[in-house]
């Protein structure tokens, strides 16, 4: 995706055209894949595949996500999620999604955002 609009970086770098590749970049939410290989990659980084980062990270596999977006997935756009447990009073998908975050890095897992798969990127020998 590409936006035809410029902004601006918490440091303040200008964005422009503000892609959804240089705006990941510039908060902090891409890292090139910093091992030389992975016993997991993990496609979407959506509640299902940040709880997948963090079982498998936290079980030592090498695992990192790819996101074609942003994490969070669809959750990441809701105001209030109030059926999930552990969360009596409701969460936001953004505050759910930036937790999620951080405990899969927490175990670390890595994680590219804006970053679409397709099944030629290669990045993994297997596919399950
Ligand atoms: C407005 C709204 C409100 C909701 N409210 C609730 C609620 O209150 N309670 C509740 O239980 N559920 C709610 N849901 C449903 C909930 O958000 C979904 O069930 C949940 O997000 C599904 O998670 P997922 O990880 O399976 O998929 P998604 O959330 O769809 O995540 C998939 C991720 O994979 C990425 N992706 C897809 N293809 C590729 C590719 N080729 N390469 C890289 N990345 C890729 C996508 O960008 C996305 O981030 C709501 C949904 C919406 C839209």
């Amino acid at each position: 995706m590409v936006t035809r609009s410029s902004g601006s970086t918490p440091d303040g770098s200008r964005l422009a055209p503000a892609t959804v590749e240089r705006v990941a970049a510039g908060l902090g939410m891409v890292a090139a894949p910093s091992r030389p290989g992975y016993d997991l990659v993990i496609v979407g980084a959506g509640p299902a595949g940040l709880a997948a980062a963090v079982s498998a990270a936290s079980g030592g596999l090498r695992t990192v996500m790819v996101e074609a977006v942003a994490p969070g997935g669809q959750a990441g756009t809701t105001s209030v999620i109030e059926n999930l447990l552990g969360f009596p009073a409701g969460i936001s998908g953004s505050e759910l999604a930036a937790r999620a975050v951080v405990q899969a890095r927490r175990f670390g897992a890595g994680i590219a955002a804006g970053r679409g798969v397709g099944r030629r990127a290669g990045l993994c020998r297997r596919a399950v």
